[in-house]
């Protein structure tokens, strides 16, 4: 662990496994909360101290630019680790693990050039007084992260709290702290002052759950599951600590009859199995017209059977292993649940057997037809490659069923560009995507609508959500004249 500048080990450690391989790939300290005791207070005495917060915001800008490049320099080194660690592969970890990291590091630097710190606003009449808002670091903030796409779920979060001068508590996944602890090392290499930045390692009960209810904790920024992110929200009420959250999804994919149905049934498996299916804004229900459904099945189940499993390392594999044997299980489940409902397996639908599958853990990539809206694998999040197909007769029924439902991340369109435009407005969801998916960029904003989360990360907005507004008014006209004193007392 990494607490105010120095590297903390503990007696009591637990092995990260290769969830490919089942080998050694790292042995991590298992904190305590203990350990975020002194996060917090590393933090809290940093802040206090003011050394980070008072250093101009080019300067600031500059260091988390200075990262951004050493995590740059490192991309494949730390792209393999991240494959090895979570079983993400190598054609995405580079990418979008890594690659998508530093991009929103480099943005974050330029755009802290230009944010107003301080706007002066119109002259107050008639009272003759100055006004000026200015921005301010809120203070302690927690970071909590998945284990999924680890890098880039701290970065949308350290990244914007220190630019904006906050001192931060980091809390990685149990099952993915290797990049977090990387980044921390980063930072340290690159100067950031003794307890700005501090990573706590250990489980969400107690560590994460001791860090978000923290008292000296001012604002937590969550990335994971729904259930954790209500609790979060729950034990934030007493001290009304400001709080980002970013949680599940279970996006739809509607393929209009004016799509080009190769790419859009490629871009369907895209969307739902890229990162081996264990992505928030995966999209994971597949809306079809009915009149095509044969035509595009058919194509769907052979384009999806070439999919290949394998070594998360290795070039040519498209899916990886799934994280642990936990959620391989409770996968599995919901192929019981699925069938049990009545949707018909078109693709996969269980753990592959045989060379290369004995150790590790692995689903194949799996499709459902004939599932309806009301079955739970078109209601809840599964987090794998599993991907759910329904049809519809109408665009008023497919934008219906699209929206009906507790979540509200990501959804997609295939189509005629003006036309599934039309139909991207409709949408329910933070991020719609016309004839693609996952474009996700730092100019814009990702997170979600309804139960998918609060508040958005990255865009033009980033800072924003790190920072307090005061307004600062100044009166100087001197004479009690123009002042509203009568208002109350006479003069
Ligand atoms: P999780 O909610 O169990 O864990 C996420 C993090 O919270 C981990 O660091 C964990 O240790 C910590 N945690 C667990 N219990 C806690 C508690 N009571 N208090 C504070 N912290 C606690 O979720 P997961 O299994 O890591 O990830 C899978 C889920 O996350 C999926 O539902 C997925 O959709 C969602 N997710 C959302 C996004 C997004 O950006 N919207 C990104 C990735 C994952």
């Amino acid at each position: 662990m990494y607490i105010d500048g120095k590297w903390i080990d503990t007696d009591d450690v637990y092995e990260i496994r290769s969830p490919a391989t089942e080998e050694l790939v790292a042995t991590v300290a298992k904190g305590r909360v203990e350990h975020v005791d002194s996060a917090v207070a590393a933090a809290k005495g940093s802040f206090d101290e003011g050394t980070w917060r008072r250093t101009p915001p080019a300067e600031r800008a500059a260091l988390i630019n200075d990262v951004a490049l050493r995590l740059a320099a490192r991309g494949e080194e730390l792209a393999a680790l991240q494959s090895q660690e979570n079983g993400a592969t190598i054609r995405i970890t580079g990418a979008l693990h890594v690659g998508l990291s530093v991009g929103q590091l480099q943005y974050l630097a330029a755009i802290a050039q230009t944010y107003e710190w301080e706007t002066p606003g119109p002259a107050i009449e008639p009272i003759a007084a100055d006004g000026i808002v200015v921005r301010q670091p809120i203070g302690v903030v927690a970071a909590i992260v998945p284990w999924n796409i680890p890098l880039l779920t701290t970065v949308w979060k350290i990244g914007p709290a220190l630019v904006a001068g906050n001192s931060v508590v980091l809390k990685p996944d149990e099952h993915a702290p290797l990049l977090p602890l990387e980044l921390a090392r980063e930072f340290d290499a690159a100067g950031l002052p003794p307890g700005v930045l501090n990573v706590v390692t250990g489980d969400g009960e107690p560590v994460g759950a001791h860090l978000s209810g923290h008292p000296d904790v001012r604002k937590v920024a969550f990335t994971g599951s729904t259930a954790v992110g209500k609790s979060i929200l729950r034990q934030s009420a007493d001290s009304i600590r400001r709080v980002t959250l970013e949680l599940g999804g279970k996006g739809a994919n509607i393929i209009l009859d004016s799509a080009d149905i190769d790419m859009a049934v490629d871009g369907a498996l895209f969307a739902c199995m890229a990162n081996n299916g264990e992505a928030c804004e995966a999209g994971t229900r597949l809306l079809i017209p009915a009149a095509r459904r044969d035509e595009i099945v058919e194509k769907l189940v052979a384009r999806g059977a070439t999919l290949q499993l394998g070594d998360p390392l290795a070039p040519t594999t498209h899916i990886g292993p799934i994280v642990s044997a936990t959620q391989r299980d409770r996968i599995l489940d919901y192929f019981r649940i699925a069938a049990d409902e009545g949707a018909t397996l078109a693709l996969g639908g269980k753990a592959p057997t045989g060379p290369g599958f004995d150790k590790g853990y692995w689903i194949e990539p799996t499709i459902f037809v004939d599932v309806s809206n009301d079955m739970r694998v078109a209601r809840e999040e599964v987090f794998g490659p599993v991907l759910v197909v329904l049809t519809y007769d109408t665009v008023d029924e497919a934008v219906a069923v699209a929206n009906d439902t507790r979540y509200g991340l990501s959804a997609g369109v295939w189509g005629d560009a003006e036309e599934a435009q039309q139909v991207a407005r409709r949408l329910d969801a933070g991020m719609v995507w016309v004839n693609n998916w996952h474009i996700i960029h730092p100019a814009y904003p990702f997170g979600g609508f309804k139960e998918s989360g609060l508040g958005r990360e990255g865009g033009p907005g980033a800072i924003d959500e790190y920072v307090e507004q005061k307004f600062i008014a100044v009166d100087r006209s001197g004479g009690i004249e123009n002042k509203a004193f009568a208002l109350v007392i006479d003069p």
